[in-house]
């Protein structure tokens, strides 16, 4: 048993996979399948039409295309701000040149761990002992 509160409502529910309660999840997903019926029926639409048709809120809407639920290959017009420089993009957080610098950022950060962690570990000793090997 792992009592957890409800992300969207706040009740308190046993948590077994979701950060929603049941309810909350079965509300979800009416919601999704509302959406993804519109889209079938309107390819073109965007995320505003889907929204006022469907009265679902966008940003539950960009939820489901972020959580790979809603898939938006079929639906060209279905796109939603970069949470990084409000790019229109079409799947996950970032549009391709805030992912690219992102990972450039995380690299590089994870090339400086590696280093203190190497002279901690006491450096040219340990390099010393993998050459003799
Ligand atoms: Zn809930
Ligand atoms: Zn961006």
């Amino acid at each position: 048993m792992a009592l957890a509160n409800c992300k969207t409502c706040g009740r308190l529910f046993n948590r077994l996979h979701n950060d929603n309660c049941p309810v909350c999840v079965k509300e979800e997903d009416e919601q999704f399948f509302l959406v993804r019926d519109y889209l079938k029926e309107n390819r073109r639409a965007m995320i505003v039409e889907v929204s006022e048709a469907t009265e679902v809120e966008i940003s539950t809407i960009i939820k489901f295309i972020r959580e790979g639920r809603l898939a938006t290959i079929d639906n060209p017009n279905l796109n939603y701000p970069c949470d990084s420089c409000g790019t229109a993009i079409t799947d996950g957080r970032f549009c391709k040149p805030c992912k690219d610098r992102l990972n450039r950022g995380f690299s590089q950060t994870k090339d400086e761990l590696m280093d203190t962690a190497r002279k901690k570990q006491g450096g040219d000793y340990y390099y010393k002992r993998e050459r003799d090997r």
